[in-house]
């Protein structure tokens, strides 16, 4: 399984749509080939339309404000006494985490369409609150698919979606969670794609929309990239890019340029939620040796059981607690080309703790798994290593677990 170069990671699969012939595809039901098609190929042809390249960088620049700070955490360096240790802080993109970047590509792909309507399905509530934005931003009517039970625990996340005027579907099948509100929003399209476009808010579903949000997140490594060349004059001899795993698309959008450089120069780390210490449950299909399978459309390694009944995942973060992974990051971890790994709860939280007390920064749950592993390997790594990790999310998300866990006030 080969990694070729100079190929956007995105397009390097077969015409079935699998990443080294066994990831991804589109398992989908056969009403909803048209519209995938349909998709398909509009996107084939604006992604090499300058005027829609040119109008997605003026969205990126003037809405969501990119590009966001690349910092050097100073004082958190000189506690662990190794490498150096760096941020990409993508939490300050607009909405306060990278979501926002396929969001706003999938609303000018919605209005590129003809479309006035655009639809979504969120689990935590944060794929639903970008596109709510996007909508909002772009004059088009929003209806998320959320499960019930969803819907009850993520209430603040629910306000700020209908604040921004769209519309919230519960979902009462099966466990009234994402799994069943990702269902239901498929089936919505299959009898709407005419007036309505469907977002998928990872790097995950049908191959059409692995490659859109890996296309839309690339954008932090671009940026990265000229940070990198303006910081340190060319790329560093020693680097290593840390990122959470969810569905993958925030480590997708930070490595997508490194991937070519030699793993010895530029090494790429991915954290998946561990869960709890305590409980045999995580969130951590690549690292825990989970086994392939298929979710949401596309064959992934996911949390299974030896029937193939997808297991209950727990984490800590709602962003990383999903029981699949992109088909791209299974296929970059069998080329050898990434590690993955994995954080508990506990260790994202001492990480949360450890660099609000020392830094300004404040990573939400997820980015905190990304720093657990920086803390972890920094304090053994020469001063000329640079590790940067991406701050994909903002912790005032947070603010109630960690209030209730680490009793501190957030600022
Ligand atoms: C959604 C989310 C994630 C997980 O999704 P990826 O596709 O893996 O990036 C991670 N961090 C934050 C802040 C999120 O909102």
């Amino acid at each position: 399984m080969k990694i070729k170069k100079k190929i956007p990671l995105i397009d390097q699969h077969d015409k079935n749509g699998f990443w080294g012939g066994k990831f991804g595809g589109n398992f989908i039901p056969e009403t909803l080939k048209k519209p995938v098609d349909d998709l398909t190929k509009l996107f084939a042809k604006i992604r090499k339309d300058k005027n829609f390249i040119k109008k997605r960088d003026y969205y990126f620049k003037n809405y969501v404000g990119a590009p966001t700070p690349f910092i050097k955490l100073n004082n958190l360096t000189n506690y662990l006494g190794g490498a150096q240790i760096w941020a990409k802080v993508v939490s300050e993109a607009n909405g306060g985490a990278h979501k926002i970047y396929n969001a706003t590509v999938h609303a000018l792909i919605c209005k590129k369409a003809g479309k006035k309507y655009v639809i979504g399905d969120t689990g935590a509530g944060y794929a639903g609150k970008m596109l709510s934005m996007a909508a909002k931003k772009f004059d088009l009517k929003c209806k998320i698919f959320m499960g019930a039970k969803d819907i009850k625990r993520q209430k603040p996340n629910c306000d700020a979606m209908r604040k921004n005027g769209a519309e919230i579907v519960p979902v009462y099948s099966g466990s009234q969670t994402l799994v069943d509100a990702v269902s239901e929003c498929m089936r919505y399209w299959v009898s709407n794609c005419d007036t309505t476009h469907m977002c998928v808010g990872s790097t995950v579903g049908p191959n059409i929309f692995v490659k859109i949000c890996g296309w839309s997140t690339a954008q932090i490594s671009r940026e990265l990239k000229i940070q990198l060349k303006s910081e340190f004059n060319a790329i560093p001899k020693k680097l290593k890019l840390i990122n959470c795993i969810g569905g993958g698309s925030s480590a997708y959008g930070f490595w997508s340029e490194f991937i070519d450089y030699n793993k010895k120069q530029i090494e790429l780390i991915g954290v998946e939620a561990g869960g709890p210490k305590k409980s045999k449950l995580h969130a951590a299909p690549l690292s825990k040796g989970a086994k392939l399978g298929i979710l949401h459309g596309s064959a992934s390694y996911v949390c299974q059981n030896n029937e193939g009944q997808i297991n209950e995942t727990e984490s800590i973060s709602a962003g990383l607690d999903y029981p699949g992974v992109s088909p791209i990051h299974c296929f970059l971890k069998d080329a050898g080309r990434a590690r993955y790994t994995y954080a508990s709860d506990e260790e994202a939280l001492n990480a949360y703790k450890l660099v609000t007390e020392l830094e300004s920064i404040s990573p939400s749950l997820e980015p905190a798994h990304a720093f657990a592993e920086a803390i972890k390997i920094a304090p053994k790594l020469s001063k000329d290593t640079i590790i940067i990790c991406n701050s994909c999310g903002d912790s005032y998300k947070d603010r109630d677990i960690l209030k209730k866990r680490l009793d501190k006030h957030i600022k």
